[in-house]
């Protein structure tokens, strides 16, 4: 059985909590083996996923994870930050350099996720659990694949525990970034990021973005369903399950689901993949 977890957004008003909570209660059933909460560089969105890692444990009872980015943070904030979620009892955090939204001017003390995670180690040792992001399609700002994979690396050298993925369609992809990174002497377990799919013009505007592949096949069928969102749910299900179980066949040793707070789009694919516990 694979290890399963749930990431979710901070919401940040009262019907985006309620939703928070229908969703938790229905993904409870899967018993993750924890879930994360992302964060946003800047301003009053750092209380947000402080706030929601707090209610996912204490109310949920799930171990509950926060992202930290150190872009546009100084280094007083992140060291803020740790304490913080030291103090609630967090063992594990997702380490990150994260995006500066557009007009933010201060870059930031730290430049780059492997400089967050040296700095997480010299502050708190082997406490946390640090999870980095991983990108099997290579991230969109690298050079090319290969000095890409060498900045993973380096934050694996800084003392990265494990990875999660961006996501993809396409298990190649994941296949040989394993295989290379393997090869590189890099022994951290990779898991993947699992994007259900839900609405796919959102999801073909999104992954633009952020450089994952939907691949052409996909593309076609999910055109020909035109408004049809039953079949576009259905199918979309289908492939993702697909997916999971070819991943897990090939050796992944978990799946990471980015749920966007939404229940039904990640319970089609659990329900498909029989991983009730
Ligand atoms: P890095 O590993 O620092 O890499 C960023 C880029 O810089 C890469 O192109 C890399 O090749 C390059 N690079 C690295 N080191 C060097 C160096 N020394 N010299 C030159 N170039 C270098 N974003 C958020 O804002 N909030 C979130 O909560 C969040 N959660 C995420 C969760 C996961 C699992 C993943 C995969 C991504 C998440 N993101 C989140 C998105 C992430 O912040 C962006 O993809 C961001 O652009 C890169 O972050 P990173 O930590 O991978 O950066």
């Amino acid at each position: 059985m694979p290890a399963i977890s749930f990431e979710f957004y901070p919401p940040k008003t009262d019907e985006q909590r309620a939703q928070l909570d229908r969703t938790a209660e229905k993904l409870k059933v899967y018993a993750p083996d924890y879930v994360s909460c992302t964060f946003g560089a800047g301003g009053s969105t750092l209380s947000y996923t402080s706030e929601t890692v707090r209610h996912l444990h204490q109310h949920h009872g799930f171990e509950s994870v926060p992202h930290l980015s150190c872009v546009g943070g100084s280094r007083e904030e992140i060291r803020e930050l740790l304490r913080l979620y030291r103090a609630l009892g967090c063992r594990r955090v997702v380490a990150l350099r994260g995006d500066l939204p557009s007009g933010m001017g201060f870059t930031g003390d730290l430049r780059y996720a492997s400089e967050l995670i040296a700095f997480i180690r010299s502050e708190h040792g082997d406490y946390f659990h640090i999870e980095v992001g991983a990108y099997p399609e290579t991230h969109p700002q690298a050079d090319d694949a290969l000095t890409d994979l060498k900045h993973f690396k380096a934050k694996v050298d800084a003392g990265a525990d494990g990875a999660i993925t961006q996501y993809f369609y396409n298990p190649d992809a994941y296949f040989h970034f394993v295989d290379q990174v393997r090869k590189a002497g890099v022994e951290i377990p990779i898991i993947p990021g699992i994007m259900p799919i839900s609405n796919f013009t959102q999801l073909r505007r999104f992954s633009e973005a952020c450089g994952a592949e939907i691949p052409r096949w996909i593309g076609k069928r999910m055109q020909a369903f035109g408004d049809d969102a039953e079949a576009v749910r259905d199918f979309g299900a289908d492939v993702v399950a697909g997916l999971c179980e070819r991943l897990v066949a090939g050796g992944a040793p978990g799946l990471h689901f980015y749920t966007l707070n939404l229940a039904k789009p990640t319970q089609a694919v659990l329900s498909r993949l029989n991983v009730a516990r």
